[in-house]
């Protein structure tokens, strides 16, 4: 259930082995937290903003299976904000290889599901043990994985007295603020991180420098990313409130000019990121053919989410 990274990554794993799985995703399109968002003129990563897939399985994924047009590495490094000054960034964060699709990242999910059986629009409301496995929406399965945010799972798994499994697991919540602006813009770096975290602004990503297509000349385009604290405190806000805070980072940093975007959009993410995650083995220790898969279970990374799924898959493959 669910074509984020994670559940797309154990179906194809499970689909390459000879099974036959149904993927249910409840929102319109694949990708989860790996989405991206057009408000014309300008393209934008909402979620995740780059894949630094640091030699795990993702990594030969996306440069040797799936095709490669609009692949692109990110040549600009991530430098740092700090009490409003722009400075050079952590030589070893410089070194990561990040990877982002000109098309959006959410062009990575999409090329997944391509060959897989995805039920878009349909949300995994029913679960029941059968004698053979499980009962989802009604429909009978040998196995089930559940890749949603862990906390996100609980009613389901109530329903099979399973609760017990998503034990502390917790997600913080972020707001990202979308902004294009009638302004051209060139730097050094394409993302810029806030290291201390103690500002409402956490990260800024340059869309329009980390990639071609992002904004038509003589424009930009930012993600501005908000620290957990200030997320939770204000995820009922109206967007004006909570574009206003990013607005006003964004002219303290760059000058008046970027006051005034000419396109903004808030997105909230409830489960943004995994504060208090759990282990493989500690979600799935009782060997059932129900499996628990997303980031919750290795890291917030696309690349980790991607080898969560891969396990699981094999876990179910092994029985
Ligand atoms: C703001 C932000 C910035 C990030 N930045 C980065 C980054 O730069 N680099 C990086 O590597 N990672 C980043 N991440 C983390 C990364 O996006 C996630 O770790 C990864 O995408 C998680 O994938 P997943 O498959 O586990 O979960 P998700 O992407 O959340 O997928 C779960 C899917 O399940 C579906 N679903 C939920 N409930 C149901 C239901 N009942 N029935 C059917 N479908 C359902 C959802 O619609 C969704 O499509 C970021 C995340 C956020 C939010």
């Amino acid at each position: 259930m669910g074509a984020g990274i994670s559940g797309l990554a154990a179906a194809r794993t499970l689909q390459k082995s000879g099974a036959t799985p149904v993927v249910f995703e409840a929102s319109p399109v694949a990708g989860g937290r790996c989405a991206t968002q057009e408000f014309l003129p300008y393209r934008f990563d909402s979620g995740a903003t780059s894949i630094a897939p640091r030699g795990r399985s993702l990594e030969a994924v996306m440069l040797q299976e799936l095709p490669k047009d609009g692949l692109l590495q990110v040549d600009k490094p991530i430098w740092t904000m700090e009490f409003g000054r722009v400075s050079r960034g952590d030589a070893v964060k410089m070194a990561i290889t990040r990877y982002v699709y000109e098309q959006g990242i959410n062009h990575l999910p999409k090329m997944l599901a391509q060959d897989l059986d995805v039920r878009y629009g349909i949300k995994v409301t029913q679960l029941e043990k059968n004698n053979s496995g499980y009962l989802v929406n009604g429909e009978a399965f040998d196995a089930v994985v559940l890749s949603a945010p862990l906390p996100e799972n609980a009613e389901l798994l109530e329903m099979v007295g399973e609760a017990w499994r998503i034990g502390g697991v917790r997600y913080r919540s972020c707001l990202s603020v979308l902004l294009g602006y009638e302004v051209p813009f060139e730097a050094p770096y394409h993302a810029l991180i806030d290291p201390e975290q103690r500002n409402p602004v956490i990260w800024i990503s340059v869309e329009s420098v980390k990639s071609p297509n992002r904004a038509p000349e003589g424009h930009s385009a930012f993600v501005v990313q908000m620290g957990a604290r200030f997320s939770s405190e204000h995820f009922q806000d109206s967007d004006y409130e909570i574009a206003r805070e990013a607005q006003i980072m964004m002219a303290r940093l760059f000058g008046e000019k970027f006051n005034t975007p000419a396109a903004i959009h808030v997105r909230r993410w409830q489960n943004s990121q995994p504060e208090i995650a759990t282990s493989f083995e500690t979600a799935n220790r009782n060997g059932t053919t129900l499996i628990l898969a997303g980031d919750a279970l290795a890291g917030p990374r696309v690349e980790l989410a991607y080898e969560v799924g891969v396990r699981a898959a094999q876990h179910l493959m092994q029985k």
